[in-house]
């Protein structure tokens, strides 16, 4: 493959004007967007108005004047046309964690009688925590489990209330297959958590379609919504009205505005509110949302495809001495491709000292996103170049390469 093939990937890609729309700093080529979106464009000119008009100007009369009250459904239905759930089934609101919790404490719930909380080892950590979490604060009646991901569907006997899996692993970018475990999950009497964190922006979903029961994820990953923006929950309709939420926060009750000494949950999605929304990163993650309204996934699904499978084959076609440490196969990785290699913390680092940005997770996993809003073709030729330079130097091996700093 030539770099002339590489642009000409890049004059033909449907969505190369998309790029336009996000601020990336000159001579970085930013890999990590599955980590952190980048900053769109039209970000700091909507907080601008949110700070200086909205809060500074209008102040509390916002709640209704700038709709502020219902950002949280507003936002939420928008994150629900990327994820296939119709309206009235998705709110932003809180951290994932949070909603883990909640979606946790809910589905026992729905399934009472059963105990144990089942998911897989390897998983995003504050999932199996928020497990522990909830198994304690129901006096350890209910069990949290973690098994091998290849004994998941075995494990599913009758005493399996709720199976919480990650649909792309955040390590390896493997994607489980959907419909296939929800519906094995509820032949086996289990309801489903699907938690989207590498999901949302980056492939097609379709939560409806497959009869999920409740998902959780981020909005500062694939969505662009800022650091720590607000995450978001599913409920489907068919249970909202059966949930007595565990987090009985005000704003989820049915008149907030009567201040009732006692709890009466609200109407359908609303009742999973808990506290006031900061409304702040609202603003931010509503932008950053806005740029999917009008993105074909499948369009978007094709080009992480290519995009995963270029990396791929330079990164192999260089022999640099990495393993692959995601599936090879397009359709069962996510939009992320991650190699192994001893000196993976240092090698990243070298990488980032030289603008291309990706991120390290121990042991010795190097991991690349591919945001295929506005990564292109040749970032991702320059990357591996970049990658070579270093590997066939021993750059890497510099000892200032090796220094830890907190956040890999
Ligand atoms: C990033 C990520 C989270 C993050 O949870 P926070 O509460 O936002 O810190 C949760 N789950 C998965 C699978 C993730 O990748």
């Amino acid at each position: 493959m030539t770099l002339e093939d590489i642009l000409a990937f890049d004059a033909a890609d449907p969505l190369r004007d998309k790029r336009d729309l996000f601020n990336i700093p000159e001579g970085v080529i930013y890999l990590d967007g599955n980590s952190l979106g980048v900053l769109p464009k039209a970000t700091p000119d909507a907080m601008n108005d949110m700070l200086r008009r909205q809060w500074g100007q209008d102040l509390i009369r916002s709640w209704n004047s700038n709709d502020w009250i219902n950002a949280p459904r507003r936002i939420g239905d928008k994150i629900g046309r990327l994820i296939g759930a119709a309206e009235g089934q998705v709110i932003a609101a809180d951290s994932t964690s949070i909603n883990v919790f909640k979606a946790l404490s809910a589905a026992s719930q729905l399934n009472s009688g059963r105990l144990v909380l089942l998911s897989e080892t390897g998983n995003f950590p504050t999932d199996p925590y928020m497990m522990e979490g909830w198994a304690t604060a129901t006096g350890n009646r209910m069990i949290a489990e973690l098994v091998e991901p290849s004994r998941i569907l075995d494990r599913l006997a009758p005493d399996v209330a709720v199976l919480l899996l990650t649909q792309i692993h955040y390590k390896s970018g493997e994607v489980w297959d959907m419909n296939e475990i929800t519906r094995h999950a509820h032949e086996a009497g289990a309801l489903v958590i699907w938690d989207l964190s590498h999901s949302a922006g980056a492939i097609p979903v379709e939560l409806d379609k497959c009869r999920v029961d409740f998902a959780v994820g981020c909005g500062y990953k694939f969505l662009n919504g800022g650091p720590g923006a607000p995450a978001y929950i599913y409920v489907a309709e068919r249970h909202q009205s059966k949930v007595m939420p565990v987090l009985p926060g005000w704003m989820g009750h049915a008149s907030p505005f009567a201040f009732e000494d006692s709890y009466t949950p609200g109407q359908g999605i609303k009742r999973f509110l808990c506290g006031t929304p900061g409304i702040l990163g609202m603003c931010a993650l509503e932008i950053g949302v806005d740029i999917f309204q009008s993105v074909d996934m499948g369009v978007l699904r094709t080009k992480s495809r290519q995009l995963g499978d270029l990396f791929i084959a330079l990164v192999e076609e260089n022999r640099m001495g990495f393993e692959l440490a995601s599936p090879r196969e397009a359709d069962m990785r996510g939009s992320q491709v991650s190699i192994r290699h001893p000196g993976g913390y240092a090698i990243m680092q070298a990488l980032i000292e030289r603008g291309v940005i990706g991120d390290f997770r121990a042991p010795d996993i190097l991991r690349f996103g591919f945001t295929p809003l506005y990564t292109r073709y040749v970032d991702v030729w320059q990357a591996v170049s970049t990658l070579a330079d270093i590997m066939n130097s021993n750059d890497w091996c510099d000892e200032k390469y090796a220094v830890q700093a907190e956040v890999t």
